[in-house]
């Protein structure tokens, strides 16, 4: 008997299951999509949210939940709620140089009610935004809604065609958000083009299982230099995040040397976690990131907006993606619920949401551009670990300048808030 159809085998040409009206349809059920739906929703404004997977839960993409996040959150009343999931906290990474360890920067020192980073697994953390939107009548959830197709009508965007398990879907909407992430749908349909820069590096993340009697790692993270590679570990409550950079184009020559050359990567780096690394057996434990950075010049047109990774891939210096994805919800949030509850939102107002969100994107682009030629690309040419670079040191010593590095990680260069309606 012949398997049913599922969403990915059903022709976009069968008869449409029915066409739904919303006030914003939102493509992409990632910390993006699902902080807009949620913001939109407490304020009453009709919203659904499209999310191709089943489920929330897939491969790892950062857990990391930064100051600027929390503190939006305890706006609406959801830090403390969120803090209840159990999580580990990050206050700046302890790096390891020839000359000794460097903290170069402790988000401690900030003047907030959260001055750490929270981890907690994002599966959990979507899971906890979309059942809090769930409690407002106006949210709608569908899973395994595999949008492929725009609404268009005279240049205007009208809402998009999906396709479910039981066949092909329309909603109509006078705002559709694509929020579907770095492999955006939405922005190659709208005929958006990112503009590209290659960071010098890409990342293997994998776990390494805690064992008794742990070394501390103060700050709760922890950066290692050495052989052209940079080891990194995070510090979570049953396991250790880990993950292991080196340069660009390196990938086929390390997938072929196999996990026993990370174990002695690893081994070398920080001998502590030698042990640790014995348990990496198999190279399907590594997840590979491929290290992008790119903007789109413009993210909107009449009815579509992009947020997110679909607007800008941010490079993984410093953490910020998942932070800067729910910044632009939460702006797109202040621009638009007005207009969204009158029903009539112009280009003019999605601009609007660029502009604010444009600038912060481009400084931290920049800054992590720069902290990727300088340092990194020097730390991935050279075999032995150097000593720590004078900047670095710099910057921790001169007291003003010591808060820029945590004030930008945690915040970027402005801070956001939500504006009440
Ligand atoms: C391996 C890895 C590690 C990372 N580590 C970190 C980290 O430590 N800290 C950090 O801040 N960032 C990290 N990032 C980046 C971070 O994951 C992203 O910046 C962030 O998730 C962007 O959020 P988003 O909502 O814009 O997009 P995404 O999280 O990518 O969400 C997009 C959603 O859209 C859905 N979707 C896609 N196409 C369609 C479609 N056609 N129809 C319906 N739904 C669709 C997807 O299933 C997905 O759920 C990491 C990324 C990777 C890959």
């Amino acid at each position: 008997m012949a398997a049913p159809p599922t969403a990915s085998t059903r022709s976009a040409d069968e008869e449409l299951r029915d066409v739904q009206e919303t006030s914003c349809c939102v493509v992409g059920g990632g910390p993006a999509g699902a902080m807009l739906s949620l913001l939109l929703a407490r304020r009453g404004i009709p919203v659904t949210l499209l999310e191709m997977h089943k489920d929330f839960d897939r491969e790892f993409r950062g857990d990391t939940i930064h100051p600027s996040t929390l503190e939006i959150l305890d706006q609406i009343g959801l830090a403390d709620k969120l803090h209840e999931i159990p999580h580990t906290k990050i206050s700046g990474p302890t790096l390891k140089f020839a000359d000794g360890t460097f903290r170069p920067f402790d988000l401690g020192r900030l003047k907030t009610r959260f001055p750490y980073i929270l981890l907690v697994p994002q599966v959990h953390f979507l899971e906890f935004i979309t059942r809090e939107a769930a409690k407002c009548p106006s949210f709608k959830l569908v899973m395994h809604a595999n949008v492929n197709r725009l609404l268009e009508e005279s240049g205007t965007i009208r809402g998009v065609h999906y396709l479910a398990p039981d066949g092909p879907h329309e909603i109509r909407a006078p705002l559709t958000v694509g929020a579907d992430g770095r492999f955006s749908v939405l922005r190659r349909l709208a005929g958006f083009e990112p503009i590209k820069t290659s960071p010098p590096m890409d990342v293997l993340w994998f776990r390494l299982p805690k064992l008794p009697n742990e070394p501390e790692i103060v700050g709760g993270a922890f950066g290692g230099i050495g052989g052209g590679r940079i080891f990194i570990l995070l510090e979570r409550n049953e396991y250790w995040q880990a993950a292991m950079v080196f340069p660009k184009g390196q990938y086929h020559q390390l997938h072929s040397a196999g996990v026993e050359a990370v174990r002695k990567s690893i081994a070398a780096i920080e001998p502590r976690f030698a042990p640790h690394a014995e348990s990496l057996t198999d190279w399907h434990q590594l997840t590979l990131l491929s290290v992008e950075s790119s903007r789109c010049p413009v993210w909107h047109k009449p009815g579509l907006l992009l947020i997110g990774d679909a607007a800008h891939v941010m490079s993984p210096v410093g953490g910020v993606g998942i932070n800067y994805a729910i910044q632009d919800a939460v702006v797109a949030a202040n621009v638009l619920s007005a207009r969204l509850k009158s029903g009539r939102v112009s280009d003019a107002d999605l601009a609007e949401v660029q502009r604010q969100r444009e600038w912060p994107t481009r400084f931290v682009q920049s800054a992590q551009s720069f902290l990727q030629k300088r340092i990194i690309a020097g730390a991935l040419n050279t075999a032995e670990a150097g000593n720590a670079p004078w900047q670095l040191r710099l910057f921790a010593k001169i007291p003003f300048v010591r808060d820029i590095p945590p004030r930008l990680i945690a915040f970027g260069p402005r801070r956001v808030r939500l504006r009440e309606v």
